[in-house]
């Protein structure tokens, strides 16, 4: 079978002929590759800032947001037959005995760093014709979410950190009501974290480079965000603008736009940092500033990656409910849809929101 791989140490990139895959336990689910969503790890990867091939193997089948469609299951497997639709998660556990987050269920915080992710380290992805899961890490879609659920995995990590704020916040017994939130980029992971605060109730502002209009202004716009740009607001004016804001979900990996969001956040605010820097970005900042800002102001700033089962199960819930309240909006989150072939311009080129690489005979 075709399958789109990443070369190493090259970091090229070729459609490779590769052995179709089998089920090996009771428990495993052979799935047909619909679509296959692009993103700013995918550019990461193949430029060489991340990611890593199986040990002993000299490439990596890209891939990491995924919908697919099951063809055959395990003789174990309950609750998934041929013809559903299904997304998988990313990340799988360490072996080591001493995790205790891998081995309650968690890798998505695991302590060891011996993870795999599927499609970025160490596992191979789902960029190709068919792949094996373990049912466990697979998720069922409904067949109304065909044309939305690739972007299941992005929105998985505006979830996990919702539940961690949640966590965060339920010191705060008092607070009424979600209050203001900034989102930070343009980006898929913005958008769908957008939609996600809104779902929550937060008044949600985006506040992004490129100055309006452009297209990820109007799509944050269409959903009832207002768009601000940070070429024509200074972070100070911000929050002026805002008179500060309860929560900052940032999805730039850029880390001055992300400090510099710090004085609109306002007292027991907190930040969450989910861009995965890519580039090299020395940044002087005032130490004194920032401490006394977290510690006077009772702020809290973490960082989260990926995302656990409950994560998936809510992102696709919520996918329903977006549809349902932004008629068309988060299909037109999805810029174009593009042949395997594709995929390292894809990666290149710019504009647009969301690319997807489609497995249909002829990608829409
Ligand atoms: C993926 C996560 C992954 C992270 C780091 C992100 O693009 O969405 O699943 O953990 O990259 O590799």
């Amino acid at each position: 079978m075709k399958a789109v791989a990443v070369m190493f140490p090259s970091r090229e990139v070729r459609v490779l002929d590769v052995p179709e895959p089998r089920l090996h336990s009771p428990t495993e689910v052979k799935v047909r590759t619909l679509e296959i969503g692009v993103c700013g790890t995918d550019q990461d990867l193949l430029e060489g800032h991340h990611g890593a091939a199986p040990r002993g193997e000299d490439h990596l089948i890209v891939g990491h947001e995924c919908l697919g469609q099951v063809l055959e299951v395990g003789a174990h497997v309950q609750g998934l037959k041929p013809g559903d639709l299904v997304v998988p998660r990313v990340r799988r556990p360490c072996p080591h005995a001493h995790c205790p987050a891998c081995r309650h269920g968690h890798p998505d915080f695991c302590v060891t760093g011996d993870y795999t992710e599927r499609g970025i380290q160490g596992a191979h992805g789902f960029c190709a014709e068919h792949f094996v899961e373990d049912a466990a890490y697979l998720h069922k879609a409904d067949d109304s979410l065909r044309e939305v659920a690739v972007l299941t995995e992005p929105l998985t990590i505006a979830e996990k950190g919702l539940r961690q704020v949640a966590h965060i916040q339920s010191r705060l017994p008092w607070k009424v009501g979600p209050g203001k939130a900034l989102v930070l980029g343009a980006g898929p992971v913005a958008q769908l974290g957008a939609m996600a605060l809104l779902r929550a109730g937060f008044d949600v502002t985006m506040y992004s480079r490129s100055p309006k209009p452009n297209e990820k202004a109007a799509a944050a716009e269409a959903v009832g965000a207002p768009y601000l740009s940070s070429e024509e607001v200074t972070a100070a004016a911000l929050k002026e603008r805002l008179g500060g804001v309860g929560l900052i979900y940032e999805a730039t990996g850029a880390s001055k736009v992300a400090f510099d969001s710090l004085q609109v956040l306002e007292e027991n605010g907190v930040l969450i940092f989910t861009g995965v820097p890519g580039r090299e970005e020395p940044l002087e900042l005032r130490g004194d500033q920032v401490l006394g800002q977290l510690v006077l102001g009772n702020r809290v700033m973490f960082g989260t990656v990926n995302a656990a089962d409950s994560d998936f199960r809510e992102a696709l819930e919520d996918l329903e409910r977006f549809r349902a309240r932004w008629p068309g909006r988060v299909e037109a989150l999805i810029t174009r849809r593009h042949p395997p072939s594709e995929l390292a311009k894809v990666v290149e080129a710019r504009g647009g929101i969301k690319h997807v690489i489609s497995f249909q005979e002829h990608a829409r």
